[in-house]
């Protein structure tokens, strides 16, 4: 499947791409510096719906001062040449000026769960993250929306978002995609230095742990006990939270929750001066999960080996 994307950069562009496509339309959304996790979400589109447009767009409303917005990668030409091995038929490249031609004077409060774990780290990122999905909802048009879980907090807000404000789409999540070495696929992996990298696999070590603790139907304590304890024992890694959430509220869940309660163990820690995430859907009193390690290989059969490997 060889086809090159049409290349739309700006809304009127855009627009006349969708003019010429027919039938269901999905949307997935990036910020470019593709992956085998953002490939893994066009595939998945690719094959519920008749065509894919895929956004590339470093959203500079969802990063505060001081975060990466100036170095975050920008890989246009293999974003464009990944694309074409997977089936998007529509790549939406804008300018920051195009999507913000103004100073938008409408936020949006995405409510409690902006203010939690991601939010309490990024105050303004899930607010920025609402703004740029709900306008790029608003120009696609799309049947279906594809978010990865590896984002987990996120695509709680997005499933809220469009749940209360009954936008049009549907929501569609997407497993973690992880290397072979059970480090989950980011764009941000590229700063990190070999030791780092190593240091980098406590977070999925420590995500096992605590699904191995669950799945012994041992209560909420000590699964984030387990997790943690894999963290703060790895050099290197500094730990910003571990906790058990509500898959769809983010509310903290405790030792009083009801076993078959669905939860996610989500983290984030800093390793180096990178910041990384991660997260293990998991059911409290001990149903069998095992961490996600969806598509450690690429469909095409070359290792996900990481950013590069997977362009
Ligand atoms: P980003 O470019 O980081 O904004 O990510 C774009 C989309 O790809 C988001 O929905 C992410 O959750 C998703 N994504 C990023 N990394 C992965 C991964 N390793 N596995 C699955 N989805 C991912």
């Amino acid at each position: 499947m060889t086809a090159t994307p049409v290349i739309a950069r700006t809304r009127e562009e855009l627009a006349q791409a969708l003019d010429s496509l027919e039938g269901s339309r999905a949307l997935v959304m990036t910020m470019g510096a593709l992956h085998a996790g953002h490939l893994q979400l066009v595939r998945r589109a690719h094959a519920l719906a008749d065509h894919v447009v895929v956004s590339i767009f470093v959203n500079p409303t969802q990063f505060a001062p001081g975060e990466d917005f100036e170095a975050y990668p920008r890989t246009l030409e293999a974003d464009v040449a990944a694309l074409s091995e997977v089936g998007a038929d529509v790549v939406f490249a804008p300018e920051p000026s195009e999507v913000y031609p103004v100073e938008p004077r409408i936020s949006i409060d995405p409510g409690p769960i902006a203010r939690v774990l991601e939010g309490a780290t990024r105050p303004t990122h899930l607010g920025g993250v609402a703004l740029i999905v709900t306008k790029v909802f608003g120009l696609v048009r799309p049947d279906v929306a594809f978010f990865g879980q590896k984002d987990a907090q996120q695509l709680a807000m997005v499933r809220t978002l469009v749940r209360d404000l009954d936008l049009p789409v549907r929501i569609e999540g997407v497993p973690i995609v992880r290397d072979a070495d059970g480090v989950a696929l980011s764009s941000r992996n590229r700063y990190l230095s070999e030791a780092e990298r190593v240091h980098a696999r406590a977070l999925s070590r420590g995500l096992n742990a605590g699904v191995s603790v669950a799945e012994g139907g041992r209560p909420a304590s000590q699964i984030l006990a387990a997790a943690r304890g894999v963290l703060e024992v790895e050099d290197g890694v500094d730990v910003d939270y571990v906790a058990l959430v509500d898959p769809l509220t983010f509310d903290e869940i405790n030792d009083v929750t009801a076993p078959g309660t669905p939860a996610v163990l989500v983290m984030a820690a800093r390793v180096g001066s990178t910041r990384l995430i991660d997260n293990q859907p998991l059911t409290i009193g001990g149903v069998a999960a095992g961490l996600q390690a969806e598509c450690v290989h690429e469909a095409d059969g070359r290792p996900a080996d990481g950013t590069e490997a997977a362009r």
